[in-house]
């Protein structure tokens, strides 16, 4: 990063309008919004905002519209639920822009709380359209990012509009960029050592950037989850039926190779539990050698306790991607055993990812961590590149 990062400090508040971009995007079963996690993330920043006397726009995203309006992705339970935690009234807007917008936007008292409709019921904010980061724009005076799970896309709410107005990120965004900021600071003599990357999941593709930027930190990288099939295919293992990515082979002994010369011990599992179904209720076997037809869907238990001993020296650790499918209980051990180990652990735990922070909180060891990131895809870019588009954009503002 090379200029600092205006925090909320640097914004004239009192009597201001200020737009907030937050992440409202939260899981709707009708009208009722299911986890309010994410509202409650954004509650510092708001009631800093309205404390100093500002008029608070709020705007958000919910789910994929694609441009359209549609009733079931309303913004307006959220909007509700948002009243409820700051026991005032929050007036909504059935529209994101445009004269009746301004109009209520102009009859808010100092202190006072507007919900914009959902971003994503114009095409204008996924495609950043400059008009429409204009009439965004154009509702405030000054701008506060705190939608740090979105920040990696060049939305017009995100990137366009703060070309537009003075802006600040958020306490939410200040928060998370504190602790990832800390895992890829430059200097590698700091009391962060030893540190682990613990990276699973889903797909290999998803992560080579940050197992590659990692690999600069960290002093140990374990692969679990699907991901680990390509690495162990790559090495030449018997691997079954499980998911292996073909055109990622070569790629994953690269970074095996790179790993090697960067002096990261790598650790691939020893065990797995297999089944011969991608199915909940497939029978579940432990092998060492995965057998023709079966597929592995967990680390074994024997990699889990060679893993938790190392993991037990380890002063940071960073973890990303569940370990098996931990849905099913049959292929859950090696997630909850990670995440117990971790939750044991002295020193510096991150969490990032939305399938690890759900298994995290599934087995009720969130409060054990000492962070878990709001952002899947965002918080991975940041570990990357050290910096979001959405963060560029309100430095160079
Ligand atoms: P995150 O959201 O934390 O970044 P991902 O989205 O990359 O994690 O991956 C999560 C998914 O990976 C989970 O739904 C889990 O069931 C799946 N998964 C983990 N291990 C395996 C495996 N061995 N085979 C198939 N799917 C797996
Ligand atoms: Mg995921």
């Amino acid at each position: 990063m090379t200029t600092a990062l205006p925090t909320l400090d640097r914004l004239n508040l009192a009597d201001a309008t200020i737009l907030c971009r937050v992440d409202f995007n939260v899981p709707l079963k009708g009208e009722t919004v299911v986890d309010d996690t994410r509202i409650r993330g954004a509650l510092p920043t708001i009631r800093h905002l309205t404390s100093e006397g500002a008029r608070v726009v709020i705007a958000s995203h919910l789910g994929r519209p694609k441009g359209q309006k549609n009733p079931a992705m309303t913004l307006l339970p959220a909007a509700a639920k948002l009243a409820e935690h700051l026991e005032t009234d929050v007036v909504f807007s059935h529209d994101t822009t445009g004269p009746a917008v301004a109009d209520l936007v102009k009859e808010l008292e100092p202190g006072g709380v507007l919900v914009l409709e959902n971003l994503r019921f114009h095409a204008g904010e996924k495609g950043n359209d400059t008009g429409f980061a204009k009439d965004l724009a154009a509702l405030a005076d000054g701008f506060v990012n705190d939608a740090f799970g979105t920040m990696h896309r060049s939305h017009a709410s995100i990137t366009g509009v703060a070309a537009h107005l003075p802006g600040a990120v958020g306490l939410l965004v200040q928060r998370e960029l504190e602790v990832l900021g800390s895992l890829i600071a430059a200097s590698g003599s700091d009391n962060r050592h030893p540190f682990a990357a613990i990276l699973g999941g889903a797909k290999v593709s998803d992560k080579i950037g940050v197992i590659d930027a990692l690999s600069r930190r960290v002093d140990h990288l374990f692969i679990g989850g699907a991901m680990a099939y390509t690495f162990l295919a790559a090495e030449g293992h018997a691997v079954g039926e499980s998911r292996v990515e073909e055109d990622k082979l070569e790629l994953a002994l690269r970074l095996l190779n790179r790993c090697k010369q960067r002096g990261v011990k790598v650790h691939l599992p020893s065990d797995h539990v297999v089944a011969e179904r991608f199915a909940e209720d497939a029978e579940a076997k432990v092998v060492e050698e995965i057998p023709d037809g079966a597929m592995g869907l967990d680390i074994g238990p024997q990699t889990l306790s060679e893993w938790s001993r190392v993991l037990a020296t380890c002063n940071t650790v960073f973890w990303n991607g569940p370990m098996g499918v931990f849905e099913w209980d049959s292929f859950a051990a090696g997630t909850r055993g990670i995440a117990e180990r971790l939750a044991k652990l002295e020193g510096t735990t991150v969490v990032g990812g939305g399938d690890s922070a759900a298994a995290v909180a599934k087995f009720g060891l969130a409060d054990q961590m000492s962070h878990i990131s709001t952002g899947g895809g965002a918080s991975l870019e940041f570990l990357e590149h050290g910096d979001l588009p959405g963060l560029a954009a309100i430095r160079s503002a």
